[in-house]
């Protein structure tokens, strides 16, 4: 009696534990039917499928889940540009449009299609320019709808050390009309050389403080004054830092037996206007631009460029003498460049100027003599440059 109740005690136990097991399991079916594995399955996506759509955001793997079996959905997943954040788009683009995941990410990424007009004949054309090109989409589509074919020169210019992505198209256009080599296409864009001079003027950037860009494109207000003025030797004025930059190298070229001397320091708008018009009327326009500015664009009128020559010498005698060796040497410690070098007319747009020093700032200097290029290129590289 006693052991058959020990039997049925046994058996009861593995029953109650039978049912337990059972139930987790029953349970544990019922829990797997509610995931995204079964219910992607379910629909009729393999395990590869079900692996890239649980890489998107819940959101969209709960749609997925709602409609029918779609091939797509892998593909587009793998498109190398493929941003999972714009799924929703790529998938009802696709839908519509009926076009290839490849097209479809290209299009959605870079927002080509506004007017939801699909041309395929266009999307073809941009998408093979940018793989020849290795240029971003937007790039490649202005360049295909500036009309600028594939050419050679685009992998050439982009080794250039000054290329600038923005001047793309401008850089293709001179080197058509002019065929230099790149290096010089670079540059010369780089300094608005396209452009003839005192065309295309922009007003500077004033923003830029000592760094400003004054030339034959860039342009001051009549107005424009700058704020602090001090005199800085005799008669003549510039910038507080200009000024007191300059006493210092004064000093230090005495120490060594040199005299700097000031020819001209600030000049107003006025003034400029008074010089350019009168070298006009005595040598013509084109002498006048090239030895003096038209008022506004006079790097004089911002109070940070000084004519220094010495005590011993004029403008011509200047290169002459040892007072301009050691400018050339040193100036820069002192945060001023030469302007307008030899040279490198065909740049500045001026004259080769040995007296014509332009402060930057001692920091500034130092690199920009390191670099031994233009103002015009440096600033537009360095500190223009989006
Ligand atoms: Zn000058």
């Amino acid at each position: 009696m006693k052991k058959k109740q020990t039997k049925n005690i046994i058996l009861l136990i593995i029953t109650i534990f039978l049912i337990i097991i059972g139930g987790i399991n029953f349970y544990r079916y019922l829990e797997y039917q509610k995931t995204d594995d079964y219910q992607l399955k379910k629909i009729g996506y393999n395990k590869e499928e079900v692996k890239l759509i649980k890489t998107l955001n819940q959101k969209d793997i709960e749609t997925i889940k709602t409609i029918d079996y779609n091939k797509n959905i892998q593909s587009l997943i793998k498109e190398e540009e493929f941003n999972k954040n714009q799924f929703k788009e790529y998938f009802v683009y696709q839908k519509s449009h009926k076009t290839t995941s490849e097209e479809t990410v290209f299009i959605i990424n870079n927002d080509l299609d506004e007017n939801n007009e699909y041309n395929e004949k266009k999307i073809k054309e941009y998408m093979a320019f940018a793989s020849r090109s290795k240029l971003d989409a937007n790039t490649s589509v202005t360049l295909v709808n500036a009309n600028i074919p594939y050419s050679d020169i685009i992998p050439l210019l982009q080794k250039e050390k000054y290329y600038i992505e923005d001047h793309l198209i401008r850089y293709i256009n001179y080197y058509n009309k002019t065929k230099k080599d790149t290096v010089d296409i670079v540059r010369e864009v780089n300094a608005n050389l396209d452009y003839e001079f005192y065309t295309n003027i922009k007003k500077t950037d004033l923003e830029k403080g000592n760094l400003i860009l004054v030339n034959k494109y860039y342009q001051l207000d009549k107005d424009y004054v700058p704020e602090d003025l001090v005199i800085i030797e005799g008669n003549e004025y510039a910038k507080k830092e200009v000024s007191d930059a300059y006493q210092q190298m004064k000093q230090d070229a005495k120490k060594e037996g040199l005299l700097l001397s000031i020819t001209s320091g600030y000049l107003s708008y006025e003034t400029q206007n008074i010089i350019y018009n009168r070298y006009q009327n005595e040598h013509g326009l084109e002498w006048a631009d090239s030895y003096s500015a038209r008022p506004g664009h006079s790097e004089h009128q911002t109070g940070l460029a000084l004519d220094i020559t010495s005590n011993r010498s004029n403008f011509d005698t200047f290169e002459g003498t040892s007072e301009f060796t050691w400018l050339i040497n040193n100036a820069y410690r002192y945060g001023f460049i030469l302007r307008y070098p030899k040279e490198k007319e065909y740049i500045t747009g001026y004259h080769y100027e040995s007296w014509h020093y332009r402060y930057v700032g001692k920091e500034m200097a130092e690199k920009i003599q390191k670099e031994n290029i233009t103002y015009e290129e440096y600033y537009e590289y360095y500190l223009n440059k989006k």
